[in-house]
């Protein structure tokens, strides 16, 4: 087996831009740490809405080709984050996007809301057995907000943490590993209120301004067990967002989606542990996410 770094980072995510809204930042410091930060894409994200009047003509419902241009603004992203382990779950273009929930598109026969769950995760499994990750990050059972390919995502690696422990799974996978700590993507109301009150008080030029409510994940303080202060790669993450131009326009330290409505970056980024053992005293929340892990 290759020399692994010390310590090793695994994101699992539905969409190309899914990675550097919620985890920029934090991807941006481990991998300038010297951490081994891998990303997993489920899709290439074809069903998303294109910002760019003169791109337009990209979506599924014209030239369908989003898809192989997101894979080029997701490269772009991963060079902003210095993170050079980007992957797609069974490569590209082996799982479609779902589109929202409801939408004709989840019945497509690749759409990943449709695929076998243990298929799917058995190309994760290798991938958690190479890496050897000591922590993975992905979304809630809702998938934060709903959309099948994040619940689908959250099923996966769930599934896959599992099935990469079990001895008796598919040894040509590579050799069992337990993930020591799992993690969902959360973000504390809390700061969300507060990004929104700054957002509003630096008058800030938006078509308007989105709601608590338009914020994935967002959570009571309480539920939040760890949050990772990445300021210091703020403009990293800005600019890894910015590279996703189809789907994001960044402005300062704002952004905007498809819908227009101002939203507030974050740069210090939070998270529930969801499985292991947390490095914080009791009641207390965790620094960072190798905290207690031994490497
Ligand atoms: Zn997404």
């Amino acid at each position: 087996m290759k020399d692994l770094p010390a310590r090793r980072l695994l994101l699992v995510h539905a969409h190309p831009d899914d990675e550097s809204i919620n985890n920029g930042a934090t991807m941006a410091k481990y991998a300038a740490e010297g951490a081994q930060v891998t990303l997993v894409t489920c899709t290439l994200g074809e069903e998303g809405e294109v910002i760019p009047p003169e791109l337009v003509h990209l979506t599924a419902d014209k030239e369908d080709r989003l898809g192989a241009h997101r894979i080029e603004e997701l490269a772009a992203a991963m060079r902003e984050l210095g993170v050079t382990d980007h992957r797609f779950l069974g490569g590209a273009g082996r799982y479609r996007d779902s589109g929202m929930m409801g939408a004709p598109q989840n019945h497509r026969e690749n759409a990943f809301w449709n695929a076998d769950v243990d298929e799917a995760a058995a190309h994760l499994v290798e991938v958690i057995r190479s890496v050897r990750p000591q922590v993975v990050i992905t979304y809630d059972p809702q998938g934060s907000y709903g959309h099948p390919d994040h619940i689908q995502a959250h099923r996966v690696a769930l599934r896959a943490a599992e099935l990469a422990a079990e001895p008796a799974f598919r040894r040509d996978l590579g050799d069992p590993y337990a993930v020591p700590k799992i993690y969902w993507n959360r973000v504390p109301r809390s700061a969300v209120e507060e990004g929104f009150a700054r957002l509003r008080a630096s008058g800030a030029d938006f078509p308007g301004i989105a709601d608590v409510s338009d914020v994935p994940g967002v959570v009571d303080d309480v539920t939040v067990t760890t949050e990772v202060d990445a300021t210091a790669y703020a403009a990293a993450k800005a600019a890894a967002m910015r590279a996703h131009a189809t789907q994001i326009v960044v402005k300062g330290p704002f952004f905007t989606l498809s819908n227009q409505l101002g939203q507030p970056i974050f740069t210090t980024e939070y998270y529930e542990l969801a499985h292991g053992e947390s490095g914080a005293a009791a009641g207390e929340r965790e620094h960072g996410l190798f905290a207690g892990v031994a490497s």
